[in-house]
């Protein structure tokens, strides 16, 4: 059995279906809007979320980046959960890429509730930034794989509207919440100004993330990532893995989440474990009762399993496409030594 690699649902590699859908991929050159696969894609997702248009870009980083871009000018101010991968993961660029303040609140489970909004917005003063856009999460990544449901984005999209705030949602894994909180893409889709999402998580893609959106933000973004440096080529063959992706695994989410709903029960069993945060995805966060993350990441890696500590008692699972059932059986027997 290969090595078991629980650090990231990145860590996939394209299978044998997707390599073959790369390899015959039709393409020409992107930057000249000339690939049919890209254009396929960005059709493809566009129509998924019931927008216009869509952009391929290399990253999830930079689909938000750009977003924050367009929906913002100089002094403006974003407000998002304390958590937020834009605030937390993304090298501070809110500030260097579009030079915006930031505003963070503290939601519940990384989820932020609509009456939180109006508070945290600003007067209109010019010793004060200019409240501009909300950026939420789903699933939250640093949460623990928290998700909203449709109600929960529909009330803060209204409150985002009634007070003329644009809206984003970072959607790296919003198939991985619609597995568990039902309701269709149209439907999220038609409670933001745009949406990023990952082909590179969940979905098993090499590289590679959407941002959907209007046909003119869709316009200005397209400037923004080439100023970004994010103009691809023949792109068409990553592309290609993107709706593979989309084509063939976004049912099998389940079973990820099944798998770490079984790696969250083992867990709470263990002596060493002190409290299992609930699964509600694939994200699996668990805390020790001692400062002992770096000797069980030891541990385990001695049994060729590799996972990240997100502090000195806390670690992370995440399940994936290439955490087999073979490999959840591996690991459960492992957990079981401890
Ligand atoms: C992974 C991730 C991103 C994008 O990350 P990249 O590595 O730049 O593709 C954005 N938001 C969230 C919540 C993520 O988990």
């Amino acid at each position: 059995m290969d090595w078991v690699n629980l650090m990231s649902d990145t860590v996939t590699k394209p299978t044998a279906g997707m390599l073959a859908a790369m390899f015959n991929a039709e393409v020409g050159d992107d930057v000249f809007e000339d690939d049919p696969t890209v254009n396929r894609l960005q059709q493809k997702a566009a129509v998924l979320f019931g927008k216009d248009a869509a952009l391929f870009c290399p990253s999830g980083t930079m689909t938000n980046q750009i977003a924050i871009k367009v929906h913002t000018r100089a002094l403006d101010e974003v407000i998002c959960e304390q958590t937020s991968h834009i605030y937390q993961y993304e090298t501070g660029g809110y500030a260097h890429n579009s030079r915006v303040a930031i505003q963070l609140l503290q939601g519940q489970n990384g989820k932020l509730r609509p009456e939180q909004i109006k508070p945290a917005l600003r007067p209109d003063h010019d010793w004060l930034p200019h409240s501009a856009l909300v950026v939420i999460e789903n699933s939250c990544n640093k949460a623990g794989g928290s998700f909203y449901t449709l109600p929960e984005m529909q009330a803060l999209s209204q409150v985002c509207r009634e007070n003329e705030l644009k809206f984003h949602l970072d959607g790296a894994r919003i198939f991985n919440a619609l597995t568990e909180s039902g309701g269709t893409t149209q439907e999220v889709g038609s409670h933001f100004d745009s949406i990023s999402v990952c082909l590179s998580k969940g979905l098993g893609a090499p590289v590679g993330s959407v941002l959907i959106g209007d046909r003119d933000f869709i316009k200005q973004a397209r400037r923004f990532r080439k100023v970004m440096g994010g103009g691809m080529r023949q792109a068409g063959y990553l592309a290609a893995a993107g709706i593979y992706a989309l084509d063939h695994h976004v049912e099998r989410l389940r079973e990820d989440h099944r798998r770490a709903k079984q790696l969250g029960q083992a867990l709470e069993n263990l002596a060493i474990v002190d409290r299992v945060e609930p699964v509600h995805t694939n994200i699996i966060v668990f805390h020790l009762k001692d400062d002992l993350a770096d000797d069980l990441l030891q541990n385990l890696l001695n049994h060729r399993i590799k996972a990240v500590a997100l502090g000195p008692a806390t670690v992370r699972f995440v399940t994936h496409l290439d955490f087999t059932e073979e490999m959840l059986e591996h690991t459960l027997r492992v957990l079981n030594l401890f």
